[in-house]
Protein backbone atom coordinates (compact mmCIF):
# COMPACT_ATOMS: atom_id res chain seq x y z
CA UNK A 1 0.00 0.00 0.00
CA UNK A 2 1.34 3.37 -0.95
CA UNK A 3 1.06 5.71 1.26
CA UNK A 4 -1.26 9.27 0.77
CA UNK A 5 -1.18 12.71 1.87
CA UNK A 6 -4.27 14.88 1.58
CA UNK A 7 -4.84 18.24 2.22
CA UNK A 8 -7.17 18.53 5.50
CA UNK A 9 -9.12 21.64 5.35
CA UNK A 10 -9.99 20.69 9.41
CA UNK A 11 -5.92 21.31 10.35
CA UNK A 12 -5.76 23.74 7.02
CA UNK A 13 -2.00 21.20 6.57
CA UNK A 14 -1.05 18.29 3.96
CA UNK A 15 -0.92 15.30 5.77
CA UNK A 16 -0.41 11.34 5.98
CA UNK A 17 -3.57 10.14 5.53
CA UNK A 18 -4.76 7.21 7.63
CA UNK A 19 -7.81 5.30 7.57
CA UNK A 20 -9.09 5.06 11.11
CA UNK A 21 -9.98 0.39 10.26
CA UNK A 22 -8.54 -1.68 8.68
CA UNK A 23 -11.38 -2.38 6.49
CA UNK A 24 -12.94 0.36 3.54
CA UNK A 25 -11.90 3.55 3.92
CA UNK A 26 -15.32 5.57 4.59
CA UNK A 27 -16.03 8.22 2.57
CA UNK A 28 -19.10 10.65 2.41
CA UNK A 29 -19.93 13.41 -0.58
CA UNK A 30 -22.22 15.90 -0.23
CA UNK A 31 -24.16 15.48 -3.70
CA UNK A 32 -26.94 17.08 -6.01
CA UNK A 33 -29.64 19.28 -5.41
CA UNK A 34 -32.08 18.12 -7.47
CA UNK A 35 -34.23 20.77 -9.14
CA UNK A 36 -32.19 21.62 -11.71
CA UNK A 37 -29.79 19.65 -14.40
CA UNK A 38 -26.16 19.50 -12.96
CA UNK A 39 -23.65 21.96 -14.68
CA UNK A 40 -20.02 21.42 -15.49
CA UNK A 41 -18.98 22.89 -12.33
CA UNK A 42 -20.98 20.29 -10.44
CA UNK A 43 -19.60 17.73 -12.51
CA UNK A 44 -16.18 19.12 -11.80
CA UNK A 45 -16.99 18.21 -8.04
CA UNK A 46 -18.43 14.75 -9.07
CA UNK A 47 -14.81 14.05 -11.19
CA UNK A 48 -12.91 15.24 -8.18
CA UNK A 49 -14.74 12.42 -5.94
CA UNK A 50 -14.22 10.17 -8.70
CA UNK A 51 -10.05 10.78 -8.76
CA UNK A 52 -10.17 10.45 -4.91
CA UNK A 53 -11.62 7.39 -4.73
CA UNK A 54 -9.81 5.75 -7.58
CA UNK A 55 -6.86 6.97 -5.83
CA UNK A 56 -7.43 5.32 -3.02
CA UNK A 57 -7.91 1.80 -4.53
CA UNK A 58 -5.38 2.54 -6.64
CA UNK A 59 -2.99 2.64 -3.78
CA UNK A 60 -4.68 -0.33 -2.00
CA UNK A 61 -6.98 0.35 -0.16
CA UNK A 62 -11.14 -0.57 -0.66
CA UNK A 63 -13.52 2.23 -0.21
CA UNK A 64 -17.40 2.64 1.54
CA UNK A 65 -18.33 5.84 -0.03
CA UNK A 66 -22.05 7.33 -0.27
CA UNK A 67 -23.07 10.43 -1.91
CA UNK A 68 -26.41 11.79 -0.68
CA UNK A 69 -29.04 13.36 -3.08
CA UNK A 70 -30.43 16.63 -1.89
CA UNK A 71 -34.34 16.24 -2.52
CA UNK A 72 -35.67 18.16 -0.20
CA UNK A 73 -35.26 21.57 2.04
CA UNK A 74 -32.74 24.46 0.98
CA UNK A 75 -29.10 23.44 1.25
CA UNK A 76 -26.66 25.49 -0.68
CA UNK A 77 -25.27 28.89 0.05
CA UNK A 78 -27.09 30.01 -3.57
CA UNK A 79 -30.83 28.61 -1.51
CA UNK A 80 -30.30 30.67 1.89
CA UNK A 81 -29.99 33.84 -0.28
CA UNK A 82 -32.95 33.45 -2.08
CA UNK A 83 -34.38 32.14 0.88
CA UNK A 84 -36.78 29.39 -0.54
CA UNK A 85 -36.83 25.80 -0.79
CA UNK A 86 -35.47 25.39 -4.83
CA UNK A 87 -37.30 22.26 -5.85
CA UNK A 88 -40.37 23.81 -4.45
CA UNK A 89 -39.80 26.71 -6.45
CA UNK A 90 -39.17 24.51 -9.57
CA UNK A 91 -42.25 22.57 -8.96
CA UNK A 92 -44.46 25.60 -8.84
CA UNK A 93 -43.29 26.36 -12.05
CA UNK A 94 -43.16 23.54 -14.01
CA UNK A 95 -46.50 22.60 -12.44
CA UNK A 96 -44.90 19.53 -11.51
CA UNK A 97 -44.76 17.63 -8.15
CA UNK A 98 -41.21 17.99 -6.31
CA UNK A 99 -40.88 14.23 -6.88
CA UNK A 100 -41.43 14.11 -10.16
CA UNK A 101 -38.63 16.93 -10.93
CA UNK A 102 -36.36 15.35 -8.48
CA UNK A 103 -36.80 11.76 -10.34
CA UNK A 104 -36.07 13.48 -13.52
CA UNK A 105 -33.11 14.71 -12.51
CA UNK A 106 -31.66 12.19 -10.62
CA UNK A 107 -32.12 10.37 -14.32
CA UNK A 108 -29.78 13.08 -15.52
CA UNK A 109 -27.63 12.83 -13.46
CA UNK A 110 -26.77 9.23 -13.03
CA UNK A 111 -26.54 9.60 -17.30
CA UNK A 112 -23.61 12.35 -16.60
CA UNK A 113 -21.88 10.31 -14.18
CA UNK A 114 -22.02 7.46 -16.70
CA UNK A 115 -21.13 9.72 -19.30
CA UNK A 116 -18.24 10.76 -17.73
CA UNK A 117 -17.09 7.72 -16.58
CA UNK A 118 -17.64 8.15 -12.99
CA UNK A 119 -17.89 4.96 -10.64
CA UNK A 120 -20.75 4.87 -8.90
CA UNK A 121 -20.96 4.93 -5.22
CA UNK A 122 -22.18 1.84 -3.15
CA UNK A 123 -25.08 4.20 -1.98
CA UNK A 124 -26.81 7.35 -3.09
CA UNK A 125 -29.45 7.89 -0.59
CA UNK A 126 -32.10 10.50 -0.82
CA UNK A 127 -32.99 12.95 1.92
CA UNK A 128 -36.92 12.18 1.24
CA UNK A 129 -36.51 8.92 2.46
CA UNK A 130 -34.49 9.36 5.69
CA UNK A 131 -37.06 11.80 7.15
CA UNK A 132 -37.02 9.11 10.24
CA UNK A 133 -33.21 9.06 10.67
CA UNK A 134 -33.01 13.05 10.40
CA UNK A 135 -35.46 13.24 13.42
CA UNK A 136 -34.22 10.99 15.44
CA UNK A 137 -30.79 12.73 15.03
CA UNK A 138 -32.86 16.33 16.14
CA UNK A 139 -34.50 14.25 19.03
CA UNK A 140 -30.90 13.54 20.15
CA UNK A 141 -29.82 16.95 19.87
CA UNK A 142 -32.26 18.11 22.18
CA UNK A 143 -32.32 16.08 24.87
CA UNK A 144 -28.07 16.50 25.04
CA UNK A 145 -29.25 20.30 25.03
CA UNK A 146 -27.68 21.32 21.32
CA UNK A 147 -31.40 22.42 20.53
CA UNK A 148 -34.74 24.20 21.17
CA UNK A 149 -37.95 23.97 19.88
CA UNK A 150 -39.64 27.74 19.03
CA UNK A 151 -43.03 28.22 17.10
CA UNK A 152 -41.45 28.46 13.96
CA UNK A 153 -39.49 24.67 14.48
CA UNK A 154 -35.96 23.52 16.35
CA UNK A 155 -32.82 25.32 16.12
CA UNK A 156 -29.37 24.02 16.85
CA UNK A 157 -28.11 26.49 19.81
CA UNK A 158 -24.28 27.47 18.34
CA UNK A 159 -23.11 28.19 21.38
CA UNK A 160 -24.08 24.54 23.46
CA UNK A 161 -20.90 23.53 21.01
CA UNK A 162 -17.81 25.37 21.80
CA UNK A 163 -15.54 24.25 18.83
CA UNK A 164 -18.18 25.69 16.38
CA UNK A 165 -16.41 27.51 13.68
CA UNK A 166 -13.10 25.64 13.49
CA UNK A 167 -13.64 24.08 10.29
CA UNK A 168 -14.79 27.48 8.63
CA UNK A 169 -12.27 29.69 11.30
CA UNK A 170 -15.85 31.64 11.30
CA UNK A 171 -16.05 33.50 15.06
CA UNK A 172 -19.19 33.48 16.38
CA UNK A 173 -18.72 37.13 17.82
CA UNK A 174 -18.42 38.06 14.18
CA UNK A 175 -21.25 36.48 12.87
CA UNK A 176 -23.41 37.88 15.58
CA UNK A 177 -22.55 41.41 14.28
CA UNK A 178 -22.61 40.10 10.44
CA UNK A 179 -26.37 38.50 10.33
CA UNK A 180 -29.73 40.10 11.34
CA UNK A 181 -32.04 37.86 13.41
CA UNK A 182 -35.56 36.56 11.51
CA UNK A 183 -38.11 37.97 14.11
CA UNK A 184 -40.15 35.12 12.83
CA UNK A 185 -37.70 32.60 13.86
CA UNK A 186 -37.05 33.43 17.86
CA UNK A 187 -33.82 32.19 16.81
CA UNK A 188 -31.40 32.61 20.28
CA UNK A 189 -28.09 33.52 18.67
CA UNK A 190 -27.81 34.80 14.47
CA UNK A 191 -26.01 31.65 13.60
CA UNK A 192 -28.27 29.17 15.06
CA UNK A 193 -29.68 27.29 12.07
CA UNK A 194 -32.78 25.32 11.57
CA UNK A 195 -33.08 21.38 12.22
CA UNK A 196 -36.87 20.92 11.56
CA UNK A 197 -38.75 23.93 10.46
CA UNK A 198 -43.13 24.07 10.73
CA UNK A 199 -44.43 24.23 7.90
CA UNK A 200 -46.69 26.34 6.09
CA UNK A 201 -49.85 24.65 4.78
CA UNK A 202 -48.78 25.73 0.90
CA UNK A 203 -45.51 23.94 1.43
CA UNK A 204 -45.75 20.59 -0.70
CA UNK A 205 -43.04 18.34 1.19
CA UNK A 206 -44.20 18.24 4.51
CA UNK A 207 -43.91 15.09 7.26
CA UNK A 208 -45.17 14.71 10.50
CA UNK A 209 -43.26 15.32 13.49
CA UNK A 210 -43.02 15.73 17.61
CA UNK A 211 -42.65 19.34 17.08
CA UNK A 212 -45.02 19.74 14.25
CA UNK A 213 -45.85 19.16 10.83
CA UNK A 214 -42.45 20.19 8.15
CA UNK A 215 -39.74 19.52 6.55
CA UNK A 216 -36.14 19.11 7.33
CA UNK A 217 -33.24 21.92 8.14
CA UNK A 218 -30.98 22.68 5.46
CA UNK A 219 -27.83 20.27 6.92
CA UNK A 220 -29.30 17.31 9.35
CA UNK A 221 -29.75 15.35 6.10
CA UNK A 222 -25.78 14.82 5.94
CA UNK A 223 -25.12 14.02 9.31
CA UNK A 224 -28.55 11.53 9.67
CA UNK A 225 -27.12 9.77 6.11
CA UNK A 226 -23.86 9.62 6.51
CA UNK A 227 -24.32 8.05 10.48
CA UNK A 228 -27.06 5.50 8.81
CA UNK A 229 -24.39 4.60 6.06
CA UNK A 230 -21.35 4.54 7.39
CA UNK A 231 -21.20 4.89 11.18
CA UNK A 232 -20.57 7.93 13.60
CA UNK A 233 -16.62 8.11 12.59
CA UNK A 234 -15.93 8.47 9.01
CA UNK A 235 -12.01 8.91 7.46
CA UNK A 236 -13.18 11.51 4.45
CA UNK A 237 -16.07 13.78 3.61
CA UNK A 238 -15.56 15.75 0.70
CA UNK A 239 -18.10 18.79 -1.29
CA UNK A 240 -17.21 21.92 -3.20
CA UNK A 241 -15.36 24.68 -1.55
CA UNK A 242 -18.71 26.52 -0.86
CA UNK A 243 -20.02 23.72 1.40
CA UNK A 244 -17.50 24.34 3.93
CA UNK A 245 -19.42 27.00 5.51
CA UNK A 246 -22.29 27.10 6.33
CA UNK A 247 -23.07 23.36 5.58
CA UNK A 248 -20.13 21.45 6.72
CA UNK A 249 -19.42 23.63 9.91
CA UNK A 250 -23.43 22.72 10.81
CA UNK A 251 -22.48 19.37 9.88
CA UNK A 252 -19.77 19.00 12.57
CA UNK A 253 -22.24 20.80 15.13
CA UNK A 254 -24.68 18.29 14.88
CA UNK A 255 -23.08 14.97 14.35
CA UNK A 256 -20.61 15.20 17.23
CA UNK A 257 -22.86 17.30 19.28
CA UNK A 258 -25.14 14.27 18.67
CA UNK A 259 -22.89 11.18 19.15
CA UNK A 260 -19.74 12.71 21.12
CA UNK A 261 -17.44 11.45 18.55
CA UNK A 262 -15.15 13.14 16.29
CA UNK A 263 -17.48 13.03 13.37
CA UNK A 264 -14.98 13.26 10.36
CA UNK A 265 -11.05 12.96 10.32
CA UNK A 266 -10.50 14.57 6.82
CA UNK A 267 -12.36 17.13 5.12
CA UNK A 268 -11.22 17.84 1.93
CA UNK A 269 -12.83 20.60 -0.76
CA UNK A 270 -12.76 21.22 -4.10
CA UNK A 271 -12.45 24.45 -5.61
CA UNK A 272 -14.70 26.38 -8.55
CA UNK A 273 -14.88 25.41 -11.92
CA UNK A 274 -15.42 29.39 -13.30
CA UNK A 275 -16.52 30.85 -15.80
CA UNK A 276 -15.10 34.13 -16.89
CA UNK A 277 -13.73 34.69 -13.61
CA UNK A 278 -17.18 33.93 -11.49
CA UNK A 279 -18.46 30.67 -9.76
CA UNK A 280 -20.96 28.71 -12.38
CA UNK A 281 -23.62 28.53 -10.35
CA UNK A 282 -27.13 26.80 -10.52
CA UNK A 283 -29.85 29.21 -9.12
CA UNK A 284 -27.99 32.08 -11.89
CA UNK A 285 -26.49 32.74 -14.80
CA UNK A 286 -25.38 31.09 -18.25
CA UNK A 287 -25.79 27.05 -17.20
CA UNK A 288 -23.00 24.85 -19.12
CA UNK A 289 -23.98 21.13 -18.56
CA UNK A 290 -22.22 17.94 -19.91
CA UNK A 291 -25.95 18.23 -22.64
CA UNK A 292 -24.05 21.71 -23.97
CA UNK A 293 -20.48 20.24 -24.49
CA UNK A 294 -22.33 17.24 -26.52
CA UNK A 295 -24.65 19.18 -28.62
CA UNK A 296 -21.39 21.72 -29.17
CA UNK A 297 -19.97 17.95 -30.48
CA UNK A 298 -17.39 17.75 -27.55
CA UNK A 299 -17.15 14.17 -25.99
CA UNK A 300 -18.01 13.89 -22.28
CA UNK A 301 -14.51 12.47 -21.64
CA UNK A 302 -12.54 15.29 -23.20
CA UNK A 303 -13.82 17.32 -20.11
CA UNK A 304 -12.68 14.55 -17.68
CA UNK A 305 -9.51 14.88 -19.33
CA UNK A 306 -9.49 18.62 -18.95
CA UNK A 307 -10.82 18.40 -15.03
CA UNK A 308 -7.92 15.83 -14.41
CA UNK A 309 -5.16 18.24 -15.85
CA UNK A 310 -6.33 20.90 -13.21
CA UNK A 311 -5.31 20.22 -9.18
CA UNK A 312 -8.78 20.25 -7.49
CA UNK A 313 -7.69 23.04 -4.98
CA UNK A 314 -6.81 25.57 -7.79
CA UNK A 315 -9.57 27.35 -9.82
CA UNK A 316 -10.69 25.96 -12.70
CA UNK A 317 -11.13 28.31 -15.41
CA UNK A 318 -13.05 27.18 -18.29
CA UNK A 319 -12.89 28.04 -21.74
CA UNK A 320 -13.82 26.64 -24.98
CA UNK A 321 -10.06 26.88 -25.99
CA UNK A 322 -8.83 24.61 -22.82
CA UNK A 323 -11.85 22.00 -23.91
CA UNK A 324 -10.63 22.25 -27.88
CA UNK A 325 -7.11 21.49 -26.77
CA UNK A 326 -8.64 18.58 -24.24
CA UNK A 327 -10.47 17.04 -27.55
CA UNK A 328 -7.02 17.15 -29.35
CA UNK A 329 -5.43 15.11 -27.03
CA UNK A 330 -8.19 12.71 -26.53
CA UNK A 331 -8.29 12.33 -30.68
CA UNK A 332 -4.04 11.28 -30.29
CA UNK A 333 -4.71 9.38 -27.86
CA UNK A 334 -7.05 7.60 -29.42
CA UNK A 335 -4.94 7.05 -32.34
CA UNK A 336 -2.29 5.73 -30.12
CA UNK A 337 -4.16 3.11 -28.71
CA UNK A 338 -5.30 1.86 -32.41
CA UNK A 339 -1.69 1.69 -33.66
CA UNK A 340 -0.85 -0.30 -30.42
CA UNK A 341 -4.03 -2.35 -30.53
CA UNK A 342 -3.10 -3.08 -34.30
CA UNK A 343 0.35 -4.06 -33.15
CA UNK A 344 0.05 -6.19 -30.02
CA UNK A 345 -0.70 -9.79 -30.11
CA UNK A 346 -4.22 -10.28 -28.59
CA UNK A 347 -3.06 -12.90 -25.75
CA UNK A 348 -1.34 -9.81 -23.88
CA UNK A 349 -1.30 -12.04 -20.93
CA UNK A 350 2.95 -12.68 -20.59
CA UNK A 351 3.68 -8.42 -20.76
CA UNK A 352 4.24 -6.80 -17.02
CA UNK A 353 3.14 -3.60 -16.78
CA UNK A 354 6.17 -0.66 -17.28
CA UNK A 355 6.85 0.27 -13.58
CA UNK A 356 8.65 3.14 -14.10
CA UNK A 357 5.45 5.47 -15.39
CA UNK A 358 2.88 3.75 -13.04
CA UNK A 359 5.51 4.39 -10.53
CA UNK A 360 5.81 8.58 -10.89
CA UNK A 361 1.62 7.83 -11.56
CA UNK A 362 1.09 6.85 -8.65
CA UNK A 363 3.87 9.03 -6.33
CA UNK A 364 1.79 12.47 -8.41
CA UNK A 365 -1.63 11.17 -6.43
CA UNK A 366 -0.26 10.58 -3.57
CA UNK A 367 1.27 13.80 -3.29
CA UNK A 368 -2.37 15.63 -2.62
CA UNK A 369 -3.83 14.28 -5.72
CA UNK A 370 -1.64 15.78 -7.81
CA UNK A 371 -3.32 14.71 -10.99
CA UNK A 372 -1.71 17.60 -13.29
CA UNK A 373 1.72 16.30 -12.70
CA UNK A 374 0.47 12.69 -12.91
CA UNK A 375 -1.11 13.60 -16.23
CA UNK A 376 2.03 14.92 -17.33
CA UNK A 377 3.64 11.63 -16.86
CA UNK A 378 1.20 10.35 -18.79
CA UNK A 379 1.69 12.44 -21.17
CA UNK A 380 5.78 11.82 -21.26
CA UNK A 381 5.35 7.88 -21.80
CA UNK A 382 3.00 8.68 -24.44
CA UNK A 383 5.46 10.98 -26.45
CA UNK A 384 8.22 8.22 -26.12
CA UNK A 385 5.60 5.54 -27.25
CA UNK A 386 4.89 7.95 -30.62
CA UNK A 387 8.28 8.62 -31.09
CA UNK A 388 9.20 4.40 -31.36
CA UNK A 389 6.05 4.23 -33.41
CA UNK A 390 7.23 6.73 -35.58
CA UNK A 391 10.66 5.97 -36.24
CA UNK A 392 10.01 2.81 -38.38
CA UNK A 393 9.00 -0.69 -38.83
CA UNK A 394 11.48 -1.76 -36.00
CA UNK A 395 10.20 1.01 -33.34
CA UNK A 396 8.01 -0.70 -31.57
CA UNK A 397 7.77 -4.84 -31.05
CA UNK A 398 4.63 -6.28 -31.10
CA UNK A 399 5.65 -7.56 -27.71
CA UNK A 400 6.67 -3.83 -26.21
CA UNK A 401 2.89 -2.62 -27.93
CA UNK A 402 1.01 -5.48 -25.69
CA UNK A 403 3.21 -4.19 -23.02
CA UNK A 404 1.85 -0.28 -23.15
CA UNK A 405 -1.44 -0.75 -23.93
CA UNK A 406 -1.04 -2.93 -20.50
CA UNK A 407 0.68 0.45 -18.68
CA UNK A 408 -2.14 2.63 -20.15
CA UNK A 409 -4.92 0.46 -19.23
CA UNK A 410 -3.30 0.14 -15.40
CA UNK A 411 -2.59 4.26 -15.08
CA UNK A 412 -6.84 4.18 -16.58
CA UNK A 413 -7.90 2.70 -13.19
CA UNK A 414 -7.54 6.53 -11.87
CA UNK A 415 -7.51 8.33 -15.96
CA UNK A 416 -10.70 6.54 -16.64
CA UNK A 417 -9.90 7.48 -20.17
CA UNK A 418 -8.65 4.59 -22.00
CA UNK A 419 -10.96 2.22 -21.57
CA UNK A 420 -13.99 3.78 -23.07
CA UNK A 421 -11.22 4.74 -25.65
CA UNK A 422 -10.70 1.20 -26.65
CA UNK A 423 -14.30 0.42 -26.44
CA UNK A 424 -14.51 3.42 -29.20
CA UNK A 425 -12.28 1.65 -30.94
CA UNK A 426 -13.44 -2.06 -30.29
CA UNK A 427 -16.87 -0.84 -31.39
CA UNK A 428 -16.31 0.62 -34.49
CA UNK A 429 -14.15 -2.32 -35.60
CA UNK A 430 -15.89 -5.10 -35.02
CA UNK A 431 -19.19 -5.98 -36.47
CA UNK A 432 -22.47 -5.75 -34.97
CA UNK A 433 -23.10 -9.84 -35.61
CA UNK A 434 -19.88 -10.65 -33.91
CA UNK A 435 -20.30 -8.43 -31.17
CA UNK A 436 -23.79 -9.79 -30.48
CA UNK A 437 -22.32 -13.35 -30.31
CA UNK A 438 -19.95 -11.98 -27.91
CA UNK A 439 -22.81 -10.88 -25.49
CA UNK A 440 -24.43 -14.27 -25.89
CA UNK A 441 -21.16 -16.12 -24.78
CA UNK A 442 -20.71 -13.84 -21.74
CA UNK A 443 -24.22 -14.71 -20.92
CA UNK A 444 -23.84 -17.85 -21.20
CA UNK A 445 -21.05 -18.10 -19.35
CA UNK A 446 -21.96 -16.15 -16.79
CA UNK A 447 -25.02 -18.94 -16.45
CA UNK A 448 -22.30 -21.47 -16.16
CA UNK A 449 -23.38 -23.00 -19.53
CA UNK A 450 -19.85 -23.71 -20.79
CA UNK A 451 -20.12 -25.91 -23.57
CA UNK A 452 -22.81 -23.55 -25.17
CA UNK A 453 -19.87 -20.48 -24.19
CA UNK A 454 -16.99 -22.32 -25.95
CA UNK A 455 -18.88 -23.02 -28.96
CA UNK A 456 -19.75 -19.55 -29.72
CA UNK A 457 -16.17 -18.61 -29.03
CA UNK A 458 -14.90 -20.97 -32.13
CA UNK A 459 -17.94 -20.10 -34.00
CA UNK A 460 -16.24 -16.23 -33.67
CA UNK A 461 -13.00 -17.02 -34.29
CA UNK A 462 -14.14 -18.80 -37.54
CA UNK A 463 -15.20 -15.06 -38.61
CA UNK A 464 -11.70 -13.95 -37.49
CA UNK A 465 -12.45 -12.38 -34.22
CA UNK A 466 -11.23 -13.39 -30.80
CA UNK A 467 -12.96 -13.16 -27.34
CA UNK A 468 -10.88 -11.67 -24.79
CA UNK A 469 -11.97 -11.69 -20.92
CA UNK A 470 -10.93 -8.67 -19.20
CA UNK A 471 -11.55 -7.87 -15.37
CA UNK A 472 -14.66 -5.75 -16.65
CA UNK A 473 -16.59 -6.47 -20.36
CA UNK A 474 -14.99 -9.12 -22.49
CA UNK A 475 -13.81 -7.56 -25.07
CA UNK A 476 -13.43 -9.05 -28.98
CA UNK A 477 -10.66 -7.76 -31.35
CA UNK A 478 -9.65 -8.55 -34.71
CA UNK A 479 -7.37 -11.90 -35.13
P1 LIG B 1 -25.62 21.52 -5.66
O1 LIG B 1 -26.28 20.54 -6.62
O2 LIG B 1 -25.73 22.93 -6.09
O3 LIG B 1 -26.07 21.30 -4.24
O4 LIG B 1 -24.07 21.21 -5.68
C1 LIG B 1 -23.53 19.92 -5.63
C2 LIG B 1 -22.04 19.99 -5.35
O5 LIG B 1 -21.36 20.73 -6.39
C3 LIG B 1 -21.66 20.68 -4.05
O6 LIG B 1 -20.68 19.89 -3.39
C4 LIG B 1 -21.10 22.01 -4.47
O7 LIG B 1 -20.14 22.48 -3.56
C5 LIG B 1 -20.47 21.69 -5.81
N1 LIG B 1 -20.38 22.86 -6.72
C6 LIG B 1 -21.37 23.74 -7.00
N2 LIG B 1 -20.96 24.66 -7.91
C7 LIG B 1 -19.67 24.35 -8.22
C8 LIG B 1 -18.69 24.92 -9.11
N3 LIG B 1 -18.94 25.98 -9.88
N4 LIG B 1 -17.46 24.34 -9.15
C9 LIG B 1 -17.19 23.25 -8.39
N5 LIG B 1 -18.07 22.67 -7.55
C10 LIG B 1 -19.30 23.20 -7.45
ZN1 LIG C 1 -23.81 17.60 2.84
Amino acid sequence: VQPLHFYNSLTKKIELFKPRRDEAVRVYHCGPTVYRRQHIGNMRRNLFADFLRRTLEFSGLSVADVMNITDVGHLTQDDIDAGEDKLEVAARERKMTPADIAGEQIKNFFADLEALNIKRAQHYPRATEHIEQMQRLIHALLKRGHAYQTASGVYFDVTSFPSYGRLSGNKLEEMAAGHRVDVREEKRHPADFALWKIADPGHVQQWDSPWGRGYPGWHIECSAMSLAYLGSAIDIHTGGEDNRFPHHENEIAQSEGATGKQFVRFWMHNAFLNLKGAKLAKRTGEQITLETLTERGYSPLAFRLLTFGVHYRQIMEFSWQALDAAQENLASWRQLLRRLRELSPPDDAEFKADPPVVAAFLRALSDDLNTPSALAAVMGYMKELNKKLASGKDGLSAAAAGGALLTLRRLDQVLGVIEPLEHELTAESVPAVVQRLAEERETARQAGDFAKADKIRRQVETMGYVIEDTPTTPRVIRK
